[in-house]
């Protein structure tokens, strides 16, 4: 039913030099349903080790026949969904469909970077003199270590794996201590398709134990973490004093501008599924929804109407809408979040509960008119909680969007084409979806600005954190 992890080292499977493991739970009955192994520093002098042969390999093996493994892979992933899709809800709680789109979409994210794999073009630059030829070469930076988040077990691994292999470096990923195993199945996809031994390590542990020693290290030459600001902006700065170069994807405080011109039906019925994807624990999930005031009540009401009718159960059960948030600190934390909104003067819409007995469910909620006091309008709930305020006019919203230090994600809804070509201009975010729902595929840059980071994870520009420009001039 569910498999216990190993570490992932030199193309193999292997239990941590310590013997220690982590236990890992399923957040919707609060079982121990296995366990990951601990990573012990000599483990991670393993993995570079066996990171450096790995790069010595994969530089040299020609685009087109890394291309033809990546690919291999995704195949195998397509072959797997059902089975790779279950541990996932099991470990992580999502609802089951959800579990398999996530797969899926990750096959599709390493078709893309297979396929860019053999685009990495570098220049020629007219020269000034005509016996010098001046050219640039791309050329992969080397060992890169990325650590990723139990939020989406596979897709946050996936972009940086397919990136980082497809520009021809080897990678150590820290995957999540919370949900080891569907990532396993994802490193065991690459296996199977062929890679080299050391191209890609899988170790699991003490965060701060391997971050640091993974960055620190002078062998490693690049940095990709996807998680917290707080988190993201101490390895940032530990990177930045060895001189590594990072990619940060942080997180949000996504806004949800809704016009009073906007069809509203269609615009909350898109938003509201969207919204409690994952049980709201999402960097990109829409959090503070800001309704132009004429239409506030009526839009208001209409959320909690199609809240009421989400089914929260466990991620297993086909009719599941909603599964559990991912640990009890997590569920402790919404609680409080709700509290403090409360007491701050907020009017509780629907929700707002821990729902009785094993697992971590919480009630779908709805808060309505939360002062910028609460806690909810400066930190992201990271939860199943929409905040509903409303604005005056179009300065309005745009002032109080803006106001956070974030810039991930924002969402707008207007008929209006004026209105909506100004939100591209003025709204401060790496990602903004206007009128539908349609952020992450992998050809589109995904990133953030200001505190939710830096660099892009998808699109044509993604690969280029791999890469490094080599400018070669020469003379006959
Ligand atoms: P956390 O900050 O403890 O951990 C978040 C992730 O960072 C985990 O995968 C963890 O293993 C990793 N991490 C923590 N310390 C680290 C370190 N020193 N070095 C390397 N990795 C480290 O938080 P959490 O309680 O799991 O989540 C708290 C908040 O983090 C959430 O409320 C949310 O704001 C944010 N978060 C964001 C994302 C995202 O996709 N951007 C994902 C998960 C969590």
């Amino acid at each position: 039913m569910y498999t216990n992890t190993k570490l992932y080292i030199d193309g193999d499977w292997k239990l941590s030099k310590t013997n220690l493991a982590i236990e890992v739970l399923n957040p919707a009955n609060e079982s121990i349903i296995g366990e990951v192994s601990k990573a012990s520093l000599i483990d991670l002098q393993a993995s570079v080790e066996s990171a450096e042969n790995g790069f010595k390999v994969w530089k040299s093996t020609p685009a087109l026949e890394r291309a033809k493994i990546l690919n291999k892979a995704a195949d195998l992933l397509r072959e797997r969904v059902e089975d790779i899709a279950r541990t996932m809800t099991l470990e992580q709680g999502k609802p089951l469909k959800q579990s398999k789109i996530e797969v899926l979409s990750a096959a599709d994210i390493i078709n893309w970077f297979a396929a860019e794999a053999v685009r990495s073009y570098g220049q020629v630059i007219p020269s000034r003199n005509n016996d010098v030829l001046s050219y640039t070469l791309k050329v992969p930076v080397g060992i890169v270590a990325a650590f990723t988040p139990w939020n989406f077990p596979i897709n946050q691994i996936v972009r940086k794996i397919s990136a980082a292999l497809a520009a021809g470096c080897s990678i150590i990923v820290k995957g999540p201590e919370e949900t080891p195993a569907s990532p396993a199945q994802l490193v065991q996809a690459f296996h199977d398709a062929g890679l080299p031994s050391g191209v890609i390590s899988l170790v699991f542990g003490d965060p701060q134990e391997i971050s640091t020693y993974l960055i620190e290290h002078p062998k490693i030459k690049k940095i990709s973490f996807t998680g917290s600001t707080p988190i993201g902006k101490q390895l940032a700065s530990l990177a930045g004093k060895h001189m590594k170069k990072v990619t940060m994807e942080l997180g949000g405080h996504a806004p949800v501008l809704i016009f009073k011109d906007a069809d509203i039906d269609k615009a909350l019925h898109q938003i509201i599924n969207f919204k409690f994807r994952n049980a709201g624990q999402v960097c990109i999930s829409p959090t503070r929804f800001l309704i132009e005031k004429e239409v506030y009540e009526q839009v208001v009401e209409k959320i909690a109407q199609l809240v009421k009718a989400l089914k929260v159960g466990n991620g297993l059960d086909e009719s599941t809408d909603i599964g559990p948030v991912i640990h009890s600190r997590a569920y402790g934390n919404l609680k409080s979040i709700v509290a403090d909104a409360l007491h701050h003067g907020a009017k509780l819409v629907c929700g707002g509960e821990q729902i009785q007995g094993e697992g971590y469910f919480f009630q779908p909620t709805v808060l309505k008119d939360v002062p910028l006091t609460a806690q909810c309008m400066n930190s992201e709930p990271f939860g199943p909680i929409v905040i509903c305020n409303s604005f005056d006019d179009y300065s309005d919203a745009i002032e109080e969007a803006n106001r956070l230090p974030f810039g991930l994600a924002a969402y707008a809804f207007s008929q209006n084409n004026k209105t909506c070509i100004e939100l591209g201009r003025d709204l401060e975010c790496g990602m903004l979806s206007i009128n539908h729902i349609g952020l992450s595929f992998p050809e589109l840059p995904f990133g953030g600005i200001k505190d939710s980071g830096y660099g892009t994870e998808g699109g044509s520009e993604a690969i280029n954190a791999y890469l490094d420009t080599r400018l070669v001039t020469v003379s006959a």
